[in-house]
Order: C-alpha cells, then structure tokens, then sequence
C-alpha cells in the first residue's frame, strides 16, 4: 500500500538575495521563520504498519537543523542565493531514511508564500 506521510519542522534564520536589485526588499539582509515540510512516500513496512518512524524523520533532519538554523544562510556552501527553492533542493539532497524516500520538500517563508521542490524534478543522481 502505498502511502504518503509528511513532517514539518521550524527555522530561524537570515539571507538575502543578491540577484535582485538593489532596490528589491529582498536585496536587504532580512529574516525569516522558514515552516519546512518534508513530503515521505513509500510501502508499508509489514512489520510495524508504517512507512518509517517519525523519531527516525526526526534524526535525519537535526543534521539540516544544525546547518541552517539561526544561521546567515547565504555563507552556507551551495546556498549563495538562498531562495526558498534553492533551499528546499538543498535539503532534498542532503536527507536520507532507511525506509521512504523523501519526495518533495516544501518551504514556506511567510504565512502566504510558500514553494515546493519535488525530487522527480532536480538531477537523476538524486533519484
Ligand atoms: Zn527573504
């Protein structure tokens, strides 16, 4: 059976984005308490009835935890230009479960602005 769970998690951090005008809000370091979802799919694990546990979701994520929150984002290595889009393909390929396969990864930087990145759509050394 195959079965989607999901898991969101809190940030704090800053960035700005370099690419935009000078003039753009975005241009100025700014914050944000990024709302982070990970999307999991996969089969049923006959033996526990899930696909796998949250706790383990939970371990896999505080590594990406500890690399991104409370921190300037745009220092991190591949997040230059930290979009909410560059940021969940950075995550995306940085997370790994021993069951279920993390499918999309979904950013939402204010109460209304929010982005999805899904892993059938970034590079094949992914998938
Ligand atoms: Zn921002």
């Amino acid at each position: 059976m195959r079965t989607e769970i999901s898991k969101t998690y809190r940030i704090e951090a800053a960035h700005r984005l370099p690419r935009v005008a000078q003039e753009h809000k975005c241009y100025r370091l700014h914050g944000h308490s990024f709302q982070i979802t990970l999307r999991i799919q996969g089969d049923i694990d006959p033996k526990f009835d899930w696909i796998v546990d949250f706790g383990e979701i939970d371990q896999a994520w505080k590594p990406i935890h500890d690399a991104i929150d409370h921190r300037y984002l745009n220092e991190i290595p591949g997040l230059e230009n930290p979009t909410s889009e560059i940021l969940a393909e950075w995550i995306l390929r940085r997370i790994r479960l021993s069951r279920g396969r993390v499918v999309a990864v979904s950013i939402a930087e204010t109460c209304t602005a929010s982005c999805t990145v899904y892993a059938n759509a970034i590079d094949d050394d992914y998938r």
